[in-house]
């Protein structure tokens, strides 16, 4: 079911759970701003998730309410997984969803970061 992205932070969503250690995840990543994992259900050959280690429901949420230091940290953060990943010459997609028409499901912000093939079409028709 899409999350109502104006609802208050949730702190039992899935990703408060794996931030908190209480259910496992494959990282890719962690600084004092992001943690990466390799998504459950990926879509395509390199499928990660970056998370904000704030209590963030959506993108919205994220850019009203974060301190500068925590956008330009997880802003960065995405980036060099990117780079490590290496995806930079290849070409990847980051997609954030946001609320019910996105289809997010999970409410905390979360990018999604696909790559290792030609992604197609930038929607679903
Ligand atoms: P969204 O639809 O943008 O909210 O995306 C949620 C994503 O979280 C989906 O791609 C799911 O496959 C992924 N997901 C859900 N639970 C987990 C989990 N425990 N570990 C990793 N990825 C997950």
């Amino acid at each position: 079911m899409p999350i109502d992205a104006t609802l208050p932070y949730d702190e039992s969503n899935i990703f408060a759970r794996i931030l908190r250690g209480e259910i496992p995840s494959r990282k890719v990543y962690e600084d004092a701003f992001a943690l990466a994992f390799h998504d459950i259900s990926p879509q395509a050959p390199t499928h990660i998730l970056v998370i904000p280690k704030g209590p963030y429901v959506s993108w919205d949420d994220f850019s009203e309410r974060a301190s500068d230091a925590e956008i330009a940290g997880f802003v960065r953060a995405v980036g060099k997984i990117a780079r490590d990943a290496g995806l930079v010459a290849p070409g990847y997609r980051l997609l954030a969803n946001v609320g019910a028409d996105s289809g997010q499901e999970v409410p905390h912000l979360h990018v999604h970061l696909f790559g290792g093939r030609r992604l197609g079409p930038m929607l679903a028709r």
